[in-house]
C-alpha cells in the first residue's frame, strides 16, 4: 500500500467503527482537505482512488487545480473556506459544491453568479454554531430567513455546516447543527475534521472534511 492509500484506508476504517457503533447504514462522503498542499501532494491521492477534494481559497484552487482536473475526470471539487461576494463568479465556476453560504449578500452574489454561468453548485448554509465572534457562519437565530432567501434566490441548498469551537468536546455542536438541519428539513450534514471525524459521523454528519489525517500536518 502506498502511504496516501494507507492514510484514506485508517480515515475510512474509522468512518466504518463510527457508522457500525451508530448502526447507521450510510458512511459520511470523505471530502479531502487540500488547502496548502501542491499537486505532488495530492497525485498520490487521487491514484488511490480519491475523487472528493476541498479547499478553502478560491485563488489557490484555481491556481493548482484546473491541470490536475484536466487530467483524471470524475473529481468533485468543494469550497469550504469563507467566500468573499466579489470571487462568488469564480468560485461557481470551478466548485461543485459550496460549503460556506452564509449571509445575504453572499447569497445574492452567487445567484447573479449561477445565473450567468448556467450551472448550480450544491450548497451549504454555514453555521457559527459555537456563536463565536471571530467566526464565518450564520447565527442561528438568522438561519431560517437565510433558507428562505437562498432558496427563493434559486440555490440548491442540500444541508448546514459548521466547524465547532476549538479545543472543546465537539459532540453538542454537531448533535445541535444535527437537531437543527432535521428542524428545517435538510438532510445533509458537513461536519467532522481530522480530529473529530468520528464523532461527527456517530452523530449524523453526511459528508467529513478531513485534511492533516490524510496529507500531514499544515
Ligand atoms: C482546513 C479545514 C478543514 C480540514 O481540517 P483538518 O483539521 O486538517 O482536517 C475542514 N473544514 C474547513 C472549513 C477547513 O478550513
Amino acid at each position: 500500500m502506498s502511504d496516501a492509500e494507507q492514510r484514506l484506508a485508517d480515515v475510512q476504517a474509522g468512518l466504518d467503527r463510527a457508522c457500525r457503533d451508530a448502526a447507521r447504514s450510510e458512511t459520511p462522503l470523505l471530502v479531502a482537505i487540500s488547502k496548502t498542499f501542491d499537486a505532488d501532494a495530492i497525485r498520490p491521492l487521487i491514484a488511490a482512488g480519491q475523487r472528493h477534494f476541498g479547499e478553502n481559497r478560491v485563488q489557490e484552487a484555481a491556481a493548482k487545480w484546473p491541470e490536475m482536473l484536466a487530467e483524471t475526470p470524475g473529481i468533485t471539487l468543494h469550497l469550504v473556506g469563507q467566500l468573499q461576494s466579489n470571487k462568488a463568479a469564480e468560485a461557481v465556476a470551478l466548485f461543485d459544491v459550496i460549503h460556506s453560504v452564509d449571509r445575504p449578500s453572499l447569497v445574492t452574489a452567487l445567484a447573479k453568479a449561477q445565473a450567468a454561468a448556467g450551472k448550480h453548485p450544491a450548497c451549504y448554509l454555514q453555521v457559527n454554531i459555537g456563536d463565536e465572534e471571530q467566526k464565518g457562519g450564520c447565527a442561528l437565530a438568522d438561519l431560517p430567513a437565510l433558507l428562505a432567501q437562498a432558496r427563493d434566490a434559486g440555490l440548491n441548498v442540500i444541508g448546514l455546516m459548521c466547524v465547532p469551537p476549538a479545543a472543546v468536546e465537539p459532540a453538542p455542536y454537531f448533535a445541535l447543527l444535527a437537531e437543527h438541519a432535521k428542524r428545517l428539513g435538510l438532510s445533509g450534514l458537513s461536519m467532522g475534521m481530522s480530529s473529530d471525524y468520528e464523532t461527527a459521523a456517530l452523530l449524523g454528519s453526511t459528508v467529513v472534511r478531513v485534511g492533516s489525517a490524510l496529507f500531514g500536518s499544515r
